[in-house]
Order: structure tokens, then sequence, then C-alpha cells
């Protein structure tokens, strides 16, 4: 039987939640580990149940990555011509499946399968918001296959295609850093890595991912910062950025990363076991923002 450890690593994902809410990310990286266990206990069953919850716009958001790195992983192998709306078809196929396996909270029996913040907390969503959601999965991907990137895509040597999609990680002061790049490619003398992007317009929010893109870059495929070129591409206006990454930008995330992971291991009982006691992780100071928590439910705030 393989037995896991829990390791202290770093992402951006894991630096929002402990931003967001200590006790969340307690929940997210502690309070859940080992749920998926016949003999873990009936509480850490439920917190690692209640991890995988997502909302209808989390999930909008993972469907059209899904299908757009199964396109690009289809071309890189040349499986077979690739028929847009064929995609989009099978990607609707599968979020209808996915919403009925939800609706009847297929998550509790199957804690990897989709299930919906929205289902298990009973909000009203009306039919017409999940038709959104789906219409939405369409324009974006519509985007994707009338863009430019596409087309360049469907051209691109061999040669030049460095990841899509894929989790990695670099060692830095000590710990890994995880980064999940959605494609980047080789251009010339640079590396150009696309961000699709599926909520709102946020300039500048995504400076912190980005640097740590970057990062990975320079490290990875040994370049300066200035050939690495990141393009956040909104599907849903077809907006694009584009940044050429700057040393003082990489200066300014090395910092960020270095207070980020001291933040998080102050609050471990054994750094190097990498274990913590739940009561040290405090609650958010906004209780408005435990309506839309994964862990309301089991929450000694709100459950004590
Ligand atoms: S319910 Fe509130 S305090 Fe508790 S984990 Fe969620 S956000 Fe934090």
């Amino acid at each position: 039987m393989t037995t896991y450890t829990n390791r202290f690593t770093w992402s951006k994902s894991r630096d929002d939640s402990f931003r967001k809410c200590p006790r969340m990310y307690y929940f997210q990286y502690y309070g859940s580990w080992g749920g998926w266990s016949e003999d873990a206990d009936e509480r850490t069953k439920k917190i690692y149940v209640l991890k995988q919850l997502q909302t209808r716009q989390m999930w909008a958001g993972k469907k059209v990555h899904e299908c757009i790195k199964n396109v690009i992983e289809k071309i890189r192998h040349n499986t077979k011509t690739i028929s847009a709306q064929e995609s989009i078809e099978q990607t609707l196929a599968l979020m209808r499946k996915e919403f009925l396996n939800s609706k009847k909270e297929g998550y509790w029996t199957e804690p990897k399968s989709c299930g919906f913040f929205e289902h298990e907390y009973k909000l009203p969503v009306p039919d017409s918001e999940w038709k959104n959601t789906a219409d939405h999965v369409v324009t974006c991907l519509n985007t994707f296959f009338n863009s430019n990137i596409y087309r360049t895509i469907l051209q691109l040597p061999r040669e030049q295609w460095l990841e899509v999609e894929k989790l990695s990680s670099f060692p830095y002061s000590g710990i890994e850093v995880f980064v999940m790049l959605d494609f980047a490619f080789r251009e010339d003398q640079e590396i150009v890595i696309y961000d699709w992007k599926t909520g709102k317009e946020e300039p500048g929010n995504h400076k912190i991912q980005l640097a740590c893109y970057g990062l990975y870059a320079v490290k990875q495929w040994s370049v300066k910062p200035q050939q690495v070129k990141t393009v956040e591409f909104y599907l849903a206006s077809s907006n694009q950025r584009e940044h050429y990454l700057e040393e003082k930008e990489l200066h300014s995330f090395r910092q960020y990363l270095e207070e980020s992971v001291k933040n998080m291991k102050d609050l471990l009982d054994d750094e190097a076991a990498n274990t913590a006691s739940e009561e040290r992780f405090a609650f958010v100071n906004n209780e408005k923002f435990c309506q839309y928590c994964n862990y309301y439910k089991i929450c000694p705030r709100w459950t004590h």
C-alpha cells in the first residue's frame, strides 16, 4: 500500500487560501489530509469531501481548461483532425453528466467526482443561471478556436513545444514550488506562456502568479527574465494582455514567496514534520466571507 506524506510545498493557490482565511487553509491542507482513507475519522472524511466542492464559476473555468488541454494534446500527438464543434459538444455532454452527479450528491460516495457548493449548501440557483454557465463555456471555447494562438498551435514545430497544463515544480530555499502553465512554447529567443482566463478581467491581479511562472521559466529553460513573455488571454472578451518579465518583478516575487512561506510555517506545530493543530489557525475577520466557504458546515466558528 502506498503511504503518502503531507509535505510542505508552496503554490499560488495555497497562498490564496492562507490569505483568505487561515482556518480554511488549515482544512484545505491539513484537516482534510488522509480523508480519502477508509480508516480516517468521520470529520476528516467530511472535510475531504467538502474540500473538493466547486462553484459553478470554478467549474466553467475547469471545463474550458480541460477541453483546451485535450485539444492541444491531440494536436501535439497528431492523433486526429480536431473539430471545434465536436470538442464543444463533448464538453457540454460531460458537464450535463457532472451536473446530474452533483445534484444527486454523488460526491459523498465518490469525493473526486463533481460536487457543487451550490448543491451542498442548497443555494437557490435558477436553471437559467446554470444555462448561462454552459453558454459561458461555449463562448470561451469558441474564442479559443477562432484565435490566432489556436492557428499558431496547429502549425507549431515540435521542437518549439514546452508544456501543456502539466503540474511542474522548482526548488526554492528548501521547498518545492508548484506551477501549472496552461501552454508554453519557444518562439525565437523567447519563452511564451499562455494563461487562459475565464473570469472577469482584473488588471494587475495576477502579478504574483505570472511572476511565479516567470521564475519557473527562467530556472527551467535557462533564459533571462526579459526573454519570458506571459499572455493572459481573457476568453470571454477575447482581450489579451502581454507582459515581459522584469528582473525587479522576480526580486519582489522572491520576497513575497519567502514571507508567505514564513507566515505559513510560523503556525505549524512542527516545521520539519509539517504538522499543525487546528486551533492555531485563526478565523477570517469578515464573517460575511464564511457564506461562501466550503467548510462552513464543519467550521467551529459556526458549529460550536
Ligand atoms: S467558515 Fe469562515 S472562519 Fe470557517 S474556515 Fe470558512 S471562512 Fe474560515
